[in-house]
C-alpha cells in the first residue's frame, strides 16, 4: 500500500475507535490468521463481583472476608479488587507480596495470610479439605473463579468470584471466525470456567491455567507452528504475550502496560472493534474489494 493510503487507514481508524502505533501496523494486521483472547476484561467485562464465601468446617466465613480483604486492599487484580471491595474498616496489611498470576501474599492481624489459586496455597502446605474442594468445583463448573484463602498454614476458606460476558462478544468471535480467523481463549483462569465461557461466545479452542510467561509460550508456540497471530488482552500479565504476538491489541480499558506492549488500542474495550481493525487493514491494503 502507498504512505498515503495507510495515513488514510490510520485516520479511519481514528474515528472507529481504534489507535494505531504506526502505519506499518495496518501491514502486519492483513495476514493474521490466528487470534488469541484473553478472557478476563477481554472477553468478560472484567468487572469481578464477590458471589459467595464457603467457610472449611470449624472456621468462620466472616474472618474468611475480612483477612482476605485486607490483604487483597493492597492489590489491583480485579480479583483483588472484588474481594477488598467489602464495606467497613479494614485491617492493616504488612509485607504484602503479589505473586502475580498466582495471588497475594501478606500478614494481617499477625497472621500469614495467603489469597490465590489453590496450588499457590500448596506451595505454604495448605491443602484444601474436601469441603472446600467440592465448593472449587462446583463453582468453576458454573464458570465461577473459586480464590482459596489461606492463613497460619492451613487453608480456611474459598471466595467465589465472577463477572459477565461483555454483551458484544460472541458476535466478535462470530465475525472473526467469518473473516477467517480462528479464536482460542487463552487465561490464567481455571479450565473449567475458561471452557463455560468460551462455550458461550461459541470458541472451542480453550488453553487454561497458563502463568503469565506461559501466556507468551503459547504465542510463540502457535507462531512456530506457522501461523500469524493476534493478541487481544488487557492485563499486566498479557503485555509480554501482547509483545510476542505478530499483533498486538490492546482493551483501552485495560492496564498502561499492556496498552503500551501493543501496536492498536481497542478504545472501548470492545472486541467488534477488533474484527474492525482487521476488516480496515484489509480495506486499505487492496485485498478486500
Ligand atoms: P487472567 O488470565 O484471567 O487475567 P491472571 O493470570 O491474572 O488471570 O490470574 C490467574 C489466576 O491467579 C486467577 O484466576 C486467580 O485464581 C489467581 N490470582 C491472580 N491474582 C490474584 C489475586 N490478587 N487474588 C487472588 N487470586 C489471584
Ligand atoms: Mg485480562
Amino acid at each position: 500500500a502507498t504512505p498515503t493510503a495507510l495515513m488514510v487507514g490510520t485516520g479511519r481508524g481514528a474515528q472507529l475507535g481504534i489507535l494505531i502505533k504506526g502505519p506499518e501496523v495496518l501491514e502486519s494486521t492483513r495476514r493474521v490468521d490466528t487470534i488469541v483472547l484473553d478472557k478476563t476484561g477481554t472477553v468478560t467485562t472484567g468487572e469481578m463481583t464477590v458471589h459467595a464465601v464457603v467457610a472449611a468446617e470449624g472456621e468462620s466465613a466472616d474472618d474468611v472476608r475480612r483477612l482476605a480483604a485486607a490483604l487483597e486492599s493492597a492489590s489491583e487484580h480485579p480479583i483483588g479488587r472484588a474481594i477488598a471491595a467489602a464495606d467497613g474498616v479494614l485491617p492493616e496489611v504488612e509485607g504484602f507480596t503479589n505473586r502475580e498470576g498466582l495471588g497475594v501474599e501478606g500478614v494481617v492481624e499477625g497472621h500469614a495470610v495467603v489469597v490465590g489459586r489453590p496450588s499457590l496455597l500448596a506451595e505454604w502446605a495448605q491443602h484444601l479439605p474436601a469441603e472446600l474442594v467440592e465448593a472449587v468445583d462446583r463453582a468453576q463448573d458454573e464458570g465461577f473463579t473459586a480464590v482459596a484463602v489461606g492463613w497460619d498454614g492451613r487453608a480456611r476458606g474459598v471466595v467465589v468470584v465472577g463477572d459477565t460476558i461483555k454483551p458484544t462478544s460472541a458476535e466478535a468471535v462470530r465475525e472473526l471466525r467469518a473473516l477467517g480467523l480462528e479464536p482460542i481463549l487463552l487465561t490464567g483462569d481455571n479450565e473449567r470456567a475458561a471452557r463455560h465461557v468460551a462455550a458461550q461466545v461459541g470458541i472451542t479452542g480453550v488453553v487454561a491455567d497458563v502463568l503469565p510467561s506461559g501466556k507468551v509460550a503459547e504465542v510463540r508456540r502457535l507462531q512456530e507452528l506457522g501461523l500469524v497471530v493476534a493478541m487481544v488482552g488487557d492485563g499486566v500479565n498479557d503485555a509480554a504475550a501482547l509483545a510476542q504476538a505478530d499483533l498486538g491489541l490492546a482493551m483501552g480499558t485495560g492496564t498502561d502496560v499492556a496498552i503500551e506492549a501493543s501496536d492498536l488500542t481497542l478504545v472501548r474495550g470492545d472486541l467488534r472493534v477488533a474484527v474492525d481493525a482487521i476488516r480496515l487493514s484489509r480495506r486499505t491494503l487492496g485485498t478486500i474489494r
